[in-house]
């Protein structure tokens, strides 16, 4: 292939990494990709849970890059072993940012397997358990298969506002795991009674709400995640809230990350995490937690609500050659590292409960490292999910911590579902979780 065809894609090239073979190019197989940017010691050095399980170079976010290209190609069949070290991956990131730590913008994993997964889907090569998810997220609108009326049994008697009925300041919204498991309504309920007690003007979109399409466009189906996203920015839109926040970190990520990969415009009003939102009421004096107890906690940052929820700017992305040898973008490129992820409310907001000590785990912030529940994986690849868990799990207990809180929906679940089944004494909660044990306001309080 031609340097330049190699730089921009040939105009008849329809697969989703053809405008992508100039940054497959920069790879240079450093293997940064594999290892943390500022590793403390040699147990949690790991940045990627997929070449830590799977061993071999394919697994890690630069060998997917290579198999992209072989794939594309023709160079590569889809045989199951290829296919195994695609989808055995969360899709958690941290490769990108361990990458752009030493390449910038040049390479930008991330991008690459999000198109890899679609290039795949477009070939017919999704895995059946995953085609089985597009097929939940077409009919019931969650990946879950769980029937769209079941959404609002959480806030069965709480007489939440109908954000689509009535004019309301802010529009929760909630998220698919938070609303169907019902061992995460707790922290739903312990958020009504915190806005509720700060006054704040709020409502739901009960059963209209779906998924805003990120788990699709993970799992490759980007043409789905589009019809998805454009669905819930029709909720938003016709709810006329002057803010949005997000209980959900996915959803959080899919509309502040995904949605602009997509095309879709900016929404016309603010989100915010629920963390960030609570956070602020907490700052501005409307809310004042009354009692704890002495515990110590560390914080496990969710890849969706980390380096996951960079909003992104779309740019020109076609490359350029300079000088004869160097290839640049032809426009100034924003390069997401992850940085501007939320990393500081939870932690604020874990600090105001008396008595709880904060103590962090080697890998945290924008480094964390992925607790396996997501990308398909868990689904597709059970036993690499729980791996993943378990070096999660074990990094938390190196703190000494007793709990290990999150404050994403899906961490906790998978982190709390492999700690019960491995044992050990660490419990994981979510942030909420732990909040709503810390104020004195019913949860029907008006
Ligand atoms: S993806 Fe980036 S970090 Fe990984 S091997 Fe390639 S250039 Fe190095
Ligand atoms: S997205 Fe996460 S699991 Fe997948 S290759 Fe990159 S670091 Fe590894």
């Amino acid at each position: 292939m031609s340097n330049k065809r190699l730089l921009n894609p040939a105009p008849d090239d329809r697969s989703p990494l053809a405008g992508l073979t100039g940054n497959i190019s920069h790879c240079w197989r450093c293997s940064h990709c594999k290892w943390t940017p500022s590793p403390k010691s040699n147990a949690f050095a790991h940045a990627c849970p997929s070449i830590q399980w799977g061993q071999f170079h394919a697994y890690s976010g630069g060998g997917k890059v290579i198999t992209a290209f072989a794939l594309k190609e023709g160079e590569a069949q889809y045989t199951e072993t290829a296919l195994q070290s695609v989808f055995a991956c969360t899709m958690c990131g941290a490769c990108d940012t361990s990458c752009k730590t030493n390449n910038a913008e040049l390479v930008e994993p991330l991008s690459i397997l999000y198109a890899l997964r679609a290039h795949i889907a477009q070939e017919g090569h999704s895995l059946p358990v995953h085609l089985q998810m597009r097929d939940n997220l077409r009919q019931h609108g969650n990946a879950l298969g769980r029937p769209r009326n079941e959404r609002s049994l959480w806030s069965e008697g709480l007489a939440l506002k109908d954000a689509l009925a009535e004019q309301v300041d802010v529009l929760l919204l909630i998220g698919c795991d938070y609303a169907f498991d019902q061992a995460l309504w707790p922290e739903l309920h312990a958020i009504v009674r915190l806005l509720r007690s700060a006054g704040v003007d709020f409502g739901v979109a009960h059963a209209a709400e779906v998924s805003t399409g990120e788990g699709a466009y993970d799992l490759g189906f980007q043409d789905d995640a589009r019809e998805l996203a454009k669905q819930m920015a029709q909720v938003i839109a016709r709810s006329g809230a002057r803010q949005v926040v997000s209980c959900s970190a996915s959803s959080f990520a899919g509309i502040r990350n995904i949605w602009p990969r997509l095309g879709l415009p900016t929404l016309a009003q603010p989100i915010l995490h629920v963390t960030e939102f609570i956070d602020d009421l907490f700052e501005a004096g409307r809310l004042t937690l009354l009692k704890g107890e002495p515990v110590t906690v560390t914080y496990h940052d969710p890849c969706k609500l980390g380096r996951l929820s960079e909003q992104v700017v779309p740019s020109d992305t076609r490359w350029t050659k300079v000088l004869n040898t160097m290839s640049v973008h032809e426009a100034p490129k924003q390069v997401l590292f992850g940085n501007d992820g939320v990393y500081e409310p939870p932690r604020r907001l874990l600090e105001r409960v008396a008595g709880l000590q904060l103590v962090e785990m080697e890998r945290n912030r924008v480094g964390s490292y992925c607790c396996g529940g997501a990308g398909g994986a868990p689904e597709a690849f059970p036993d690499f999910a729980r791996f993943a868990a378990q070096n999660r799990l074990d990094e938390a207990r190196s703190t000494g911590a007793e709990v290990l809180a999150t404050a994403c929906g899906g961490c906790r679940r998978h982190l709390a579902d492999v700690a019960s089944a491995t044992g050990g004494n660490i419990r994981v909660m979510g942030l909420f979780e732990i909040l709503a044990g810390c104020v004195d306001v019913p949860v029907q309080e008006r």
